[in-house]
């Protein structure tokens, strides 16, 4: 096999949502597993279409997803360059080598024209009518006018574009590396425009020329443009060109009922669907990312690459390196993949518990010391150790864990009424006095400390440690209390706890003045 060189080519029209996403993964994996390279390309031949920021959007995506391309713009290569607007002097000439092959031809229709044969079959219940062997020599074009005619519309130079001139009821097949054989009639193709009026070629063109010169060999990308590809192969035959291999990609679906998952699922299911933040052009935050909703690349990229693909096995959790070796085309699923956001949660969390505390302080420090400039470096990953096990996102670290850093903001009453008596203050002081005395206080001793003065005194773990947890984090839902205490220490924990029996005693006083 010659050189595997896959491409992404998105056009810039807009943010790129998990769905890009996955192909450029896809695109990447199976480059890396044949030793070959993943180029990125940016597709912006339609200029009303193009929105601001695309391009860089995309390339910081990818980055922090670790889909680096090895060839594209900003980045290089012996190709280039990889932005079809600044390869636009390209193209024509393969559009007159269509026109020469008799396989494309000059089109002057007005958009009112175009309109007017669009509606033309409404009345007989035909919603759209095709520009196609039927009805293209009732338009105007170098096939229906003379040859002066053409001449003159030609030089006039209002709406001059170039069609593809699709055959009649001729069979065009490929095999499809997901969809195994695949084939149209032409007649329900039409004669697709290949250079536009103002002088650009259409995706379709650019599309073969670069794809051809870029020396790509596997096409991997989106199912909508299956019925393209039939457009596509034409153009490829009629230049003499070996085309590369097609693997076309089924849609991710929405978490629950029909449809392609679309951006108006984000606000829709409350989840994110691109990879980072978008603002629209006043800066305002658009659309959320998962980088800033706590995701780890790592993890998001683990769930992508199963949104559609199967290892075989039962393994779920596989690094990037893993990915590159087991990733097939073979085992893509033909049908759409749901996207399940809890499952996308599992894989966070699992990634979040695997991941060093290192790791995990370099991604979370920054918001911390927003909030707490004060942090130090030994207490945040003590932080981390303890609360990794119980997040779901990097985002969760704080709001669940911010009494590390401040005292409660308020306590559980409902468990404080149900289980403290003021009976029982001075067993909260002594176990505090216990736990002061201690030289070295770690998790294990503070425990031991704990628990054998409960026991002695027969006083029973349910009547004490809820009450003791509340009184120094303010919940109950928070990680080991022995660890916790053993973090924050002999003053904070002593203060925190005589500030608290001091409210929870009058939570006591007024249960008994309800009795
Ligand atoms: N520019 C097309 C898009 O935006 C690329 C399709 C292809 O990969 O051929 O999806």
């Amino acid at each position: 096999m010659s050189r595997v060189r896959v491409r992404f080519a998105p056009s810039p029209t807009g943010p790129l949502n998990v769905g890009g996403l996955r192909t450029a993964l896809y695109d990447y994996l199976f480059a890396k597993k044949h030793g070959g390279d993943f180029i990125l390309r940016i597709e912006d031949t339609d200029a009303n279409r193009e929105v601001p920021g695309t391009e860089d959007y995309i390339l910081k995506a990818l980055k922090w997803a670790g889909i680096e391309p090895d060839e594209g713009p900003g980045i290089g290569g012996n190709y280039g360059p990889y932005r079809q607007s600044d390869r636009k002097d390209l193209y024509l000439k393969y559009a007159e080598e269509l026109i020469a092959n008799g396989d494309a031809y000059y089109a002057f229709d007005s958009s009112d024209e175009l309109t007017k044969l669009r509606e033309s079959g409404i009345a007989d219940g035909i919603p759209s009518v095709k520009y196609n062997f039927k009805t293209r020599m009732s338009m105007s074009n170098s096939l229906s006018l003379s040859e002066d005619e053409v001449l003159k519309l030609r030089e006039r130079g209002q709406n001059v574009t170039i069609r593809l001139k699709m055959p009649e009821n001729e069979v065009i097949g490929f095999s499809d590396e997901v969809r195994g054989d695949v084939s149209f009639n032409t007649n329900e193709l039409d004669d697709k425009i290949i250079m536009k009026a103002d002088g650009m070629p259409t995706y379709h063109l650019a599309n073969i020329v670069d794809d051809h010169l870029m020396e790509i060999s596997h096409v991997i990308r989106g199912e909508e443009w299956l019925s393209s590809t039939a457009h596509h192969l034409f153009m490829y035959r009629s230049l003499g060109w070996t085309p590369p291999k097609f693997a076309h990609l089924s849609l991710i679906l929405k978490p629950v009922g029909k449809g392609k998952l679309s951006k108006r699922d984000s606000a829709a299911f409350g989840f994110p669907v691109f990879p980072l933040d978008w603002h629209d052009s006043d800066g305002n935050l658009q659309f959320p990312g998962f980088k800033e909703n706590g995701y780890m690349p790592e993890a998001l990229i683990n769930f992508l690459a199963f949104l559609g693909w199967n290892p075989g096995t039962d393994q779920e959790i596989f690094s990037k390196e893993e990915l590159i070796k087991e990733f097939s085309l073979t085992q893509l699923v033909k049908s759409g993949a749901r996207f399940d956001i809890d499952k996308c949660k599992w894989f966070n969390q699992q990634y979040i518990m695997q991941s060093s505390d290192d790791n995990i302080m370099s991604l979370i420090k920054p918001s911390i010391l927003q909030d707490y400039p004060d942090a130090t470096d030994s207490f945040i990953l003590s932080f981390i150790d303890l609360m990794k096990e119980r997040v779901v996102t990097l985002s969760d670290f704080i709001p669940q864990g911010y009494f590390f850093f401040e005292e409660p903001k308020k306590y559980e009453e409902k468990m404080i009424r149900k289980k403290y008596k003021s009976e029982n203050r001075d067993y909260f002081l002594k176990i505090l006095d216990l736990f002061g005395n201690l030289e070295y206080p770690n998790a294990e001793r503070t425990q031991e400390i704990i628990k054998s003065y409960v026991e002695e005194n027969e006083l029973g773990f349910g009547n004490i440690l809820p009450i003791l947890r509340i009184g120094i984090t303010g919940t109950m839902k928070g990680p080991d209390l022995f660890g916790t205490m053993a973090l924050l220490g002999k003053e904070v924990c002593k203060t925190r706890m005589n500030k608290a029996l001091d409210h929870f005693d009058k939570v006591y006083e007024a249960k008994l003045n309800d009795a």
